[in-house]
């Protein structure tokens, strides 16, 4: 497991094993053996699955292309977690991934394990007909692990309900007569996913932010407001004022987090950047996100790049380098790209006071500290990036049920499940030392921890 992750387990870990209201029946040399199982169980991934992917091209070579499924704990159900196509990938950051997973999935309460697949391509380099062969193969090198009780992948960064149909067809196809529509999340409606699947992740970030920032506050102003608590304070100052967003990545996540920014009215927001894999674009006056949306839909996901590309739809931005989104001077900035995107040697440009991960480890662990340590609020992957899996568990048993629910009755759901995850995570943060992020890893450790005592698994 990677060092951010890892070192807040342990952290976590450290912080239960001091508590005398945790297993308070386990003393001394025992409770020490029990809480070293545990850091042994969660620092290491059940199972690995790595295989090599014979792929025959459109111009007749032959390329083995490196796959994996990384299954780290199935202690709370079926192992869960998407399927990344990216050049970087690797089995360092797969297994990572995973773990958020599991943790993600106790911290919110959704009955599966944690698991995350990857594929060493760039999906833009393949042509449909060589992707639909990856899709296959990896199904069929994986076949034997996957499965609606076994491991239930869905789409992550470079895939999306196109591959899901293609490989949830391959396992029908491997495993005839089995209840495959529970086999893979993230399909398009007509191959029975839900409703409301694809914009889960970016409506679940935004709803995290706005739930911190406007409801929970309001409801809780008079305690709050005694508060020296950070998050607190800033959301406080923050309060009724207007707020400039800046969010990096605008695929799946990005575009539905900005647009979710865009449409609300509960705070006084203006999304003022934007940016994807070639450019950021800023105003300070706000950008019609509507516009940027529908121009993304129809080039392959890109934002326009030139001035001239903004002329034609009749946006007014100026076009900034990629990297320019994360130092501009904003209020709030959403992280819904890649993993490691403020490190320790670009933190000190940081200008947001408060930060939300839509991606999945977009801060490294010496970034974190500097941030917290200047005063700046982080909202962690593991709370605000759930409304994807957790939408996904949605569609996994309207698949079961094969009872489809409308797209109201989704995200009534998927807000109110959110809603209590926080409920129940920040009267304690409110009042405690530990970060948000520490707060909600203690929660899920904790959550884990009881269930693998039960399971008798910490011999
Ligand atoms: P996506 O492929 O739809 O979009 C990724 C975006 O990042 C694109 O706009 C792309 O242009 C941009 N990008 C790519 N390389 C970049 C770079 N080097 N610098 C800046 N921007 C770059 O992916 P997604 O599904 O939106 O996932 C984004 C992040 O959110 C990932 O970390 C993923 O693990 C995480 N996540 C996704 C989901 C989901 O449901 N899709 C759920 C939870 C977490």
């Amino acid at each position: 497991m990677a060092n951010q992750t890892g070192a807040i387990v342990q952290q976590s870990l450290n912080a239960l094993m001091g508590d005398s209201s945790f297993l308070p029946q386990i003393q001394d040399q025992r409770r020490e053996q029990v809480f070293q199982s545990l850091a042994a169980i969660l620092s290491t991934p059940n199972k690995v699955h790595k295989a090599f992917l014979r792929i025959a091209l459109d111009n007749g070579n032959v390329e083995r292309i490196p796959a994996f499924r990384i299954q780290h704990n199935d202690a709370l159900g079926p192992y869960k977690g998407g399927i990344r196509f990216h050049e970087s990938v690797n089995e360092d950051e797969v297994t990572n991934l995973a773990a958020l997973m599991t943790l993600k999935n106790a911290l919110h309460e959704v009955p599966f394990g944690g698991g995350k697949g990857g594929v060493v391509v760039n999906p833009r380099s393949y042509s449909e007909k060589e992707l639909y062969s990856i899709c296959k193969k990896y199904v069929q090198y994986f076949s034997d692990v996957l499965g609606p009780d076994k491991d239930i992948p869905a789409p992550d960064m470079g895939t999306g309900d196109r591959e899901m149909d293609w490989m949830m067809a391959e396992y029908k196809s491997i495993n005839p007569g089995s209840p495959y529509l529970g086999s893979f999340t993230g399909k398009s409606i007509v191959s029975g996913g839900s409703l409301g699947r694809r914009e889960a992740t970016g409506k679940g970030v935004y709803f995290t932010f706005r739930y911190m920032m406007h409801d929970f506050l309001n409801e809780n102003i008079g305690w709050l407001s005694g508060s020296t608590n950070i998050f607190a304070e800033t959301a406080l100052a923050y309060k009724d004022k207007p707020l400039s967003l800046a969010v990096q990545g605008f695929g799946n996540v990005g575009s539905v987090t900005a647009m979710e920014a865009y449409k609300c009215t509960a705070l006084r927001g203006k999304v003022v950047a934007v940016s994807d894999r070639n450019v950021t674009l800023y105003n300070e006056e706000g950008l019609d996100i509507p516009s940027l949306v529908e121009y993304a839909a129809t080039h392959r996901g890109d934002l326009p790049s030139t001035d001239g590309e903004l002329h034609e739809i009749g946006v007014s931005a100026a076009v900034l380098d990629r990297e320019d989104v994360l130092y501009l001077n904003v209020d709030v900035l959403f992280l819904a790209a890649l993993e490691d995107q403020i490190r320790g040697d670009n933190v000190g440009q940081i200008n947001a006071r408060m930060i939300v991960e839509g991606a999945n480890a977009p801060i490294t662990g010496d970034a974190d500290e500097a941030l917290a340590s200047s005063g700046a609020i982080i909202i962690p992957d593991i709370l605000a990036n759930a409304g994807g899996v957790i939408v996904s568990y949605f569609e996994w048993l309207q698949g079961r049920e094969t009872q489809f629910y409308t797209e109201e009755e989704v995200y009534k759901q998927l807000f109110a499940k959110m809603q209590k995850t926080m409920n129940g995570i920040l009267p304690a943060y409110f009042g405690d030392p530990l970060s948000l992020r520490q707060n909600c890893f203690v929660h899920a450790v904790t959550k884990l921890s009881t269930v693998l005592y039960r399971q008798g698994k910490l011999y």
